[in-house]
Formats: C-alpha cells, structure tokens, sequence
C-alpha cells in the first residue's frame, strides 16, 4: 500500500516508508540541479587542487566553473594514457586524485585494441551505491508488489587481473558484486534475488549461469522479474536454457546437483535449496520440449512483470527477440551508468524503448556538454567548443558528454551522444542518441571502423597468394543468432580463377579478422561466449554497385555516395543476402588471453 499524505513525492506516492527518503533525494537533486553542480566541481577540485594533474592548469586555489572550464582542457583517454599507465606501474604519487586509487575499472571501450583502465577511489563504490539505492523505489511507483516475490537476474562477475604495479584491474560490476556493499547488503524485501550471491560471485560462467538459472526455475512462481544487465545477457540465458534443460530438469527431479558444478561453495549452498520435486522437472520439460518457444519467459515464469534489461543504445536490436520469448512484457531500462562515473536512472522505467529517457543525477560528477551537430564538423583542438552546463542543455539538442569525475578525470569525452528529450523539476532528461564511432555491437564488444578496416586488411593479405583482392566490403550485426555474430560481405575480384581461395581459406580468412580484432570482442568469443563466429558472406560481382543504384534510387547524391562500412537497414541486407555466393564461418577461437594470467605492460 502506498504511503499517504504529507510524505507523498511529486512523482508518486512512496510504496513504503523506505521509498520516501530515495524519492525526496531525487527531487531535491533534480530541483537544485545547477547548486548541486557547482557545489560538485567545487568539492572536487578543492579535494584535488594537490593533484599532480590539476598543478599543471594553474587553477592557483580556484574552484570556480569559470577558471575551470578557462584553463582545464576537455581530454580524452589517449590524453591521459600516459599518466593511467603510470598508476598501472606502481606510481602512488597523487596524480589525478588526492585519494589512493583503489582499483582500476576496465572499461569495455578500448584504445588501441585493449580496454582502457579507469582509475578509481574506494568512495565511488558508495555513489554507485546510492545510484542503485533509488532504482527500486522508483520501480515501485509503477509496479506494486514486488515485495511480495523474487527477481531472477543474470549477474556474472568476470575475471580479473593485476597491473604490474600490483592494482587490480577488473569490470566496474565485477568490482560491486565483489564488495561488501553488495555482498553483505541488508535484507530488502523489493530487492530479493533468486541467484545466490556463491553463484554470481562464481567466476566460471558455466557453473555461475547454470546455478542461476536453476534457482530460477526451482523459485519460478516467486519470481516477479526478470533481468540482466544488457538485453544480451538475458538471451544469452535463454540460450543456456534451451542448451541445458534437460541436465536441470534432472537435478530438479533427483534433488542432485549435476557434477559439472565443482565450486565447492556453490555446492554447500545449493544442498539448501535443490530438492527432489520431479513435478517441477517434468513441467519444465514439457515446455522446453515444445518447437515453439514463443512466450518461454511467461510460460517458466509466469508471475513476471517485467523485464529488467538495457535496451537502450547498440541494445535496441535485440528488442524483438526479447518481445518473443516474453510474449511482449515490458522492458523497463532503469539506470544509465559507465565504468567512469554512474549518471542517472530512468524516472518513468516502464516507458516504451523508443522513449526512455535518463536523468542524469547532479550529485554523482560534474557534467558538461559538448554541442554535438552531426552535419559540422567535430571541433579542432585550435578552435575548442563551448562546453554547456547540465542545467543549460536545450531540449530536442544533442551533445556528447563530458564528465569531471571525483576520481580526478576532468573534463573527459565519455564517447556517448544523448539527446534532451525533457526535464524532471531542472533536471534534463536524454534520449541515449548512441556511442561515438561503433560500428558493429553484439554484447558489451565496441567495433569501429578503423579496427574493421585493420581486421579487413589482415584478411587481404592473406587473399594476396591467391591472387585475389577485395573490391568492397560491409557488414552487418546478425542478432537471429543466439549469441549473435559479426557478418561481412565481401565483393571479391578472382584474377586467376584456377588458384581461387578455396572455402578453407575463406574460412581462415574469418579468423584472421577475429584475430584482428580488439580485446572485448576477443573475449566474448572465447570466454563469454557472447559473441558467435565471425562470418564472411561473398556476393556476387556486381553486388556493391547495385547497393550504390538502390542508395541513389532513395535520394543519395551520386559525388558523395561512400559506400555504408555497415548496414542494418532490411531492405539492403535482403539484397546483399539475395546475391550470396558462399557463407564462411570462423573454424576457431581467436587469441584471448584471460585477464588474470595478462600482465599489463
Ligand atoms: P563500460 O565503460 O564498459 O561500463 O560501458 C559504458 C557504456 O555503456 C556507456 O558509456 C554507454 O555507451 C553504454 N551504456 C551504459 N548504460 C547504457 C544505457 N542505459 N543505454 C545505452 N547505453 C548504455
């Protein structure tokens, strides 16, 4: 029941008396927007006015928006590479924070075909925190009851390395799931997970996916939700499911856990909560046996109210698929956030995809703009632009976000382009437009075009013994696959048609692109498993011309048509498609080296 009167919040009236200070906390932020943000950058640079990074501005002591944005530069992380490296060699000295960096975050943009490592200090984990604290009493405006039930959510931590300096360098969510923040969270009747933390703290994602799945199914009635943190993962689940139901169904029958999980702590809690119920095991054979999975997610679980996922951004093309197997529950995309800094939430989680908008919390960075027009050209380091403040963006304008961070970035290009779409109070909300320079994304794996070209080149050379060249190339994201997988057309000229590459050498060809490709993808494939092999369609001769025909048929001009490096329009992969010759499939796995055997140099 909904807590009445005097402690109601402008945006609804609180579930419970939990909710009413999370909810006064957003609308204070959101009404002071601009204070919060000078009080932000103020406590900031103060705290950091030692920094070896900010002596070198010359802020003599000021901690004004003015002499800030006058002497700091916007950056972005290929600036500041060689003083991150210095922190990754052991250098403690205050570089850009006057508090010890307690990890490094790896992020999943790279720079130079690796993730880029983000410096961060032990607080932050109380900001990310607090982001988290106010995503279930706003949840709660929309969606009664989630006390009464569980959510199933899909949480994997990932492996983690050391940088030669002895800091450890892992995924920002990793890092969370791993602290006591987490781990030793308070009992919260809205936030009750059926997946033990023994099984999202389980670093083998077999073992950490089939226990989270099996206490989803043993827990099916009581589960209210279900989630993970991007649209990938949650049908990457599914694809667990249809891959392994029968092993689950029997250790729910028999009440015995399958061998394959070894984890010993995995095991100790698990002995708690599998017993036999042979009724539960043939129901759920019986539905994973249907041809048709239509619905599954409401079928196994049907007291879901929604989906918990992102499907926001590069995440928006899975939104069919999840349609499908959900039978059309709403996808409610809660927060937006980076290894950097955590932004925002949704203010309204159950709108439609297409309208979803992030507000972005003024407590948690200093946040500035960069007017992004995609008609003029991106500024010169000669000619700056004018950074905005987050209480002067305009609505319906998109600008990339620049974030000074209490972990001593300053005035960083995050790479993310967002559009105003409205305001909470003075708070702006934003359309996430899309990321920067990414070509082609199937999980959390950023391709742009210059590591395609690289990944293409690689490929040619290996075509030159065969005298053959590639006259034109695009690709496309295939997301019918489950995991989806990178396609790349190619128009190839045969010189010598008797020495033509064989099918095995297109196949290597595959790899030889994979190999080319940076770290994140490279570890989808072989440890994540959230990525399928590379494929090469070749098309017929003739193919890229009649792509430029159907281009200039719909209004391209003829001197600037360039042909698109991807494609996701249906009308154009259709005819790609239609002039197939032959499909190749990487034959392997690509090099990846896992993080905690990698010394970073
Ligand atoms: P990472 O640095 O690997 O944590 O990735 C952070 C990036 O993921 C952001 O800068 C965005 O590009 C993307 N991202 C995070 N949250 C969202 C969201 N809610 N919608 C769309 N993209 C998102």
């Amino acid at each position: 029941m909904a807590v009445e009167s005097t402690l109601s919040s402008p945006l609804g009236p609180p579930a419970c008396e939990k909710d009413v200070m999370a909810l006064q906390f957003i609308e204070e932020m959101t009404r002071n927007v601009d204070a919060v943000q000078e009080r932000v950058l103020a406590e900031i640079l103060s705290r950091n006015s030692d920094t070896e990074y900010l002596r070198r501005f010359r802020l003599k002591g000021a901690t004004d928006r003015d002499t800030f944005k006058a002497f700091v530069p916007v950056v972005t992380y290929e600036d500041l590479q060689p003083d991150i490296q210095r922190i990754a060699n052991g250098d403690r000295s205050n570089i850009f924070s006057s508090h010890p960096i307690s990890e490094f975050l790896t992020s999943s943009g790279t720079s130079a075909g690796e993730r880029k490592l983000m410096p961060t200090i032990h607080e932050e984990l109380d900001r990310r925190q607090q982001l988290y604290t106010l995503l279930m009493p706003v949840m709660n405006l929309y969606v009664p009851g989630l006390d009464k039930g569980k959510g199933l959510y899909f949480l994997f931590v990932k492996a983690e390395m050391k940088t030669p300096g002895g800091l450890v360098a892992r995924p920002v969510l990793t890092s969370y799931y791993k602290s006591d923040h987490f781990k030793t969270r308070p009992y919260d009747p809205y936030n009750v997970y059926t997946s033990p933390n023994e099984a999202i703290l389980c670093a083998d994602s077999f073992q950490s996916m089939y226990t989270q799945m099996l206490c989803g199914l043993i827990m099916r009635e009581e589960v209210l939700r279900v989630g993970a943190v991007f649209a990938s993962g949650l049908l990457r689940a599914i694809r667990f499911l249809q891959l392994n139901w029968q092993e689950l169904a029997h250790d729910i029958s028999t009440g015995a856990l399958n061998v394959k999980v070894t984890d010993p702590s995995i095991r100790e809690c698990m002995s708690k909560i599998l017993k036999p119920n042979p009724e539960l095991a043939n129901f759920i054979m019986k539905e994973c046996l249907k041809d048709d999975w239509e619905g599954i997610i409401t079928r196994i679980w049907p007291n879901s109210k929604y989906l918990d996922v992102i499907v926001t951004g590069a995440m928006a093309q899975y939104i069919p698929t999840l349609d499908y197997y959900s039978g059309g529950l709403p996808l409610a995309c809660t927060m937006y956030a980076s290894s950097e800094c955590y932004f925002g939430l949704n203010l309204k989680p159950m709108s439609k995809p297409s309208e979803v908008s992030y507000t972005i919390m003024p407590n948690m960075a200093y946040f500035e703009f960069m007017p992004h027009d995609p008609s003029t050209p991106l500024p010169s380091r000669d000619s700056p632009p004018r950074l905005v403040d987050l209480a002067d963006v305009e609505l319906g304008k998109e600008y990339e976000l620049v974030i000074t961070t209490y972990s001593g970035l300053c005035r960083y290009r995050v790479g993310d382009i967002l559009r105003v779409s409205g305001f909470h109070n003075a708070a702006p909300q934003f359309n996430f437009v899309r990321r920067k320079n990414v070509l082609l994304s199937i999980d959390s794996d950023k391709t742009d075009e210059a590591e395609l070209q690289k990944a293409i080149d690689n490929a040619s050379g290996f075509l030159h013994d065969f005298n053959t060249s590639i006259v034109e190339y695009t690709s496309f994201a295939d997301t019918k696959t489950i995991p989806g997988h990178y396609v790349i057309y190619w128009e190839l000229l045969v010189k010598d048609p008797k020495n033509a590459p064989s099918p095995d050498v297109l196949n290597q060809c595959c790899l030889t692109m994979e190999e080319a490709l940076n770290s994140v993808y490279r570890q989808g494939r072989v440890a994540d498993n959230s990525i399928g092999p590379l494929e090469i369609r070749v098309v017929k001769n003739g193919t890229f011309e009649e792509l430029m025909d159907y281009a200039i048929s719909r209004g391209a001009s003829i001197n600037q048509y360039k042909v698109p490096r991807c494609v996701n329009f249906t009308p154009i992969v259709e005819l790609l498609d239609s002039r197939l010759v032959s499909a190749h499939f990487s034959p392997s796995l690509p090099h990846w080296i896992p993080e905690g055997r990698k010394t970073l140099s």
